[in-house]
């Protein structure tokens, strides 16, 4: 078999390193950069350079912005009193590409999951409880996503809350998610649904 050249080989094995992304896909994404016009290879290598340079974790919230603190947390218009939790920055885009929710976010950066050693201390939780202390929050929104894990890391920060004595509301989305349905990739009528409907914990 002819040997792929070894330009082309080495984006190939940099995708395969993407989630989700199999070597067939790889492979296809790889002979199609090949064929895009002038310019947009650059374009597509400097945003990616790009990402790390400029992208900061927001301090307050753990979510995605250009600042230290993110849009989100220093927009004086947002609701200071609710707070959403959720896995990844990226379902807190989701959540807000509804356009319904004004309050605040928290990002934890995953979900208790012992078989893959995470644990309480190795996501933003200790961060979590010190906002809802401090902050005069009344309601907070248990965002995580409708899977066992999930499940699990809502019920430890619920609580972790009721430990502080925490006196607001605890609500928690899902009515309508399917079990193991990921937030990130539902459809903005199913999670507009499901947002809408939380419940009370
Ligand atoms: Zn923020």
């Amino acid at each position: 078999m002819k040997r792929i050249p070894r330009a082309l080989s080495e984006v190939i094995e940099s995708f395969e390193r993407l989630p989700g992304i199999g070597p067939k896909s790889a492979a296809r994404l790889g002979f199609y950069l090949l064929s895009v016009p002038d310019g947009f290879s650059e374009k597509l290598a400097d945003s990616v350079v790009n990402l790390k340079k400029k992208i900061k974790i927001c301090r307050v919230c753990f979510g995605v912005g250009e600042d230290e603190i993110c849009e989100i947390c220093q927009d004086k218009k947002r609701d200071k009193k609710q707070i959403c939790v959720v896995e990844r920055a990226d379902e807190l885009l989701a959540i807000e590409a509804l356009g319904g929710y004004n309050g605040l976010y928290h990002v934890l950066g995953g979900v208790i999951n012992p078989l893959d050693h995470v644990g309480p201390d190795d996501l933003k939780i200790v961060e979590l409880i010190s906002r809802v202390e401090g902050d005069g929050i009344e309601e907070v929104i248990l965002a995580t996503n409708p899977t066992i894990e999930g499940e699990g890391t809502a019920l430890y920060i619920k609580k972790k809350l009721e430990g502080i004595g925490y006196k607001g509301k605890m609500t928690r989305i899902g009515s309508g998610l399917p079990m193991g349905a990921e937030l990130g990739y539902a459809d903005q009528v199913t999670l507009s649904r499901a947002f809408e409907g939380r419940r009370e914990i």
